[in-house]
């Protein structure tokens, strides 16, 4: 019976468990406490904005962002196809209208010359998706954003720990959102975060995430009794203070937890890059790829299904790569974005998480070496 080589794996230990003891004795386990609190600082210093909210998880943060800029109903958001379909949802939380722009053959994020060509006059922005982590074409799409009176938003679910032209990700946009769920980068099990400069903006987040008021830990410091009235109808997309520990470590360990990811992604380079069957995923000059999954796009020529399976029975667990989001039945669309539909065939994830061992990586790379290689693979 060989070992299987998870797809992915969080790195939770100890640290994390001594840090959930310690918030249970201070008694506040639900959210907005000093617990995360003292996580939003530390995130926001790590990612360079001005402000930091935790929320229960990426999606809530995508859908305050959206609503605190403003889009609703009658209006159109240009998004990164190649996602999760979270990104997409989110807008028809507002009532607003996803419009998917094509992505680019390398990085898969949305190519600025698509989302220029899908302005409409109910155009209100532009909500750019950082695929697998490595960030979009920030100053292309800022140029664009400004030429035509929009808001940029940056899904940086993956993102934790990316830079862009030297600049972390979560800084790139006017708002940015991340993901803490337990197959990204940094996790709590689930959790997110929505950052942004603007203090109007996380002000605005900041109350609608506790329901529409100002959160209990604010009132705390009050000297009378401060009773809330309710002028908005918010929501609860509170992370709790047990997960806002958990964050707290996970942070610390982000340098690391890179590293680590890193060393396998350069690894897998190696060990694979001479094989013509496959093209491997890579890391523009100007910005540093926080490796959350390795992705690999299939010759056309080989069937994908026959290879994940194959890869499988040998103990390496594998997926498709996220979404085309053009084609799922609820967006309703009659849109063609040839790109996008073509990586949502081809692309293969192989096992990336920060406790690959080499070892591990050559397990795969000889495995997908094998598989890929075998006549019965062909189509
Ligand atoms: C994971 C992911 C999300 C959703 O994150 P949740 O925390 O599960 O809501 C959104 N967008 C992208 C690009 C993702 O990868």
């Amino acid at each position: 019976m060989t070992d299987v080589v998870p797809l992915g794996q969080p790195t939770v230990g100890e640290e994390e468990l001594a840090a959930i003891a310690e918030v249970f004795t201070t008694g506040w386990l639900s959210g907005a406490g000093p617990s995360c609190r003292a996580f939003e600082q530390a995130f926001a210093a790590t990612v360079g904005t001005a402000h930091a909210l935790a929320t229960s998880n990426c999606g809530s943060a995508l859908h305050l962002g959206l609503e605190v800029l403003g889009a609703g109903p009658g209006d159109e958001v240009i998004v990164g196809d190649y996602t999760f379909p979270a990104t997409g949802h989110s807008v028809m939380w507002t009532g607003a209208t996803p419009v998917f722009a094509d992505v680019r053959p390398d990085i898969w994020s949305a190519d600025p010359a698509a989302v220029e060509a899908a302005i409409t006059p109910r155009t209100v922005g532009i909500l750019a998706v950082d695929p697998f982590g490595q960030p979009a074409d920030y100053d292309e799409l800022r140029a664009i954003a400004d030429k035509h009176g929009l808001w940029l938003m940056e899904d940086a679910a993956c993102s934790a720990g990316a830079t862009y032209k030297g600049r972390p990700a979560g800084s790139l946009a006017d708002v940015a959102t991340f993901s803490f769920h337990g197959r990204k980068g940094i996790t709590a099990g689930e959790g997110g975060a929505l950052v942004t400069d603007r203090t109007d903006l996380a002000d605005h987040a900041r109350k609608l995430h506790t329901y529409g008021i100002e959160p209990a830990l604010t009132r705390e410091a009050s000297t009378d009794l401060p009773v809330p009235s309710f002028d908005e109808a918010g929501y609860n997309y509170r992370l709790s203070d047990v997960a806002a520990a958990i964050m707290q470590v996970q942070l610390r360990r982000l340098p690391t937890l890179l590293a680590n990811r890193r060393r396998a992604a350069a690894e897998y380079a190696e060990l694979l890059g001479d094989l013509e069957l496959v093209t491997l995923p890579v890391e523009l000059a100007d910005r540093e790829h926080p490796w959350q999954s390795y992705v690999i796009t299939l010759d056309p020529s080989l069937d994908r299904g026959v290879v994940a399976t194959e890869l499988r029975a040998r103990g390496v667990q594998c997926n498709f790569g996220t979404y085309a989001s053009h084609l799922q039945p609820v967006y309703g669309l009659k849109q063609q974005l040839p790109v996008s539909a073509d990586l949502f065939a081809r692309h293969l994830a192989v096992p990336m998480h920060a406790n690959l061992t080499s070892e591990q990586v050559r397990t795969v790379a000889t495995a997908v070496r094998d598989v890929v290689t075998a006549p019965t693979s062909r189509r």
